[in-house]
């Protein structure tokens, strides 16, 4: 597994060799970590025209929210995520959530956690990192998260 991107500090480069030296980390940038890394997203008026993102959307009936990642316009995925419901399609945690539970999501509410990640290796990676996160109240299927445990240390470090 090669991670290619910009959210990983160099000094963690040799903890994350240390678990697995099966995975290789390629820089590009380590001075916007911080900046970059669980940035919140201040541009809420085209929020729905973002593509490339990572984002959650809070069950209306429950304290379960669902963490996804797109490279589609996050307009799109929203239309995508009320049709798998309107068809009873489980393909997504959220749909199974909604149609086992007969419970809706605030679509109108979502929050675009993290944008600009045109990488789809970062982005499933960090979907990853934000399912831990809220792993208390994510409706995500546990096979959402394989292979994120032994970052945990990590993910605790970086989010905190
Ligand atoms: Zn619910």
């Amino acid at each position: 597994m090669t991670y290619i991107g910009d959210a990983f500090p160099s000094f963690l480069h040799n903890i994350v060799w240390k678990y697995d030296p099966q995975i290789k980390i390629v820089n590009k940038n380590c001075s916007t970590f911080y900046e970059k890394f669980f940035s919140k997203i201040k541009d809420k008026v085209n929020k729905k025209q973002k593509s490339n993102i990572i984002y959650k959307i809070e069950c209306n009936d429950c304290s379960g929210v669902y963490i996804g990642e797109t490279k589609q316009l996050l307009k799109n995925r929203i239309y995508n995520h009320k049709r798998d419901i309107d068809i009873n399609e489980c393909n997504t945690a959220l749909a199974e959530h909604c149609i086992n539970n007969s419970h809706s999501f605030n679509f109108e509410n979502c929050r675009v956690l993290h944008d600009n990640c045109d990488n789809v290796i970062n982005r499933k990676f960090i979907e990853k990192m934000y399912i831990r996160k809220f792993k208390n109240t994510a409706v995500n299927f546990i096979s959402d998260i394989k292979g994120i445990e032994m970052y945990e240390g990590i993910i605790r470090h970086t989010c905190m």
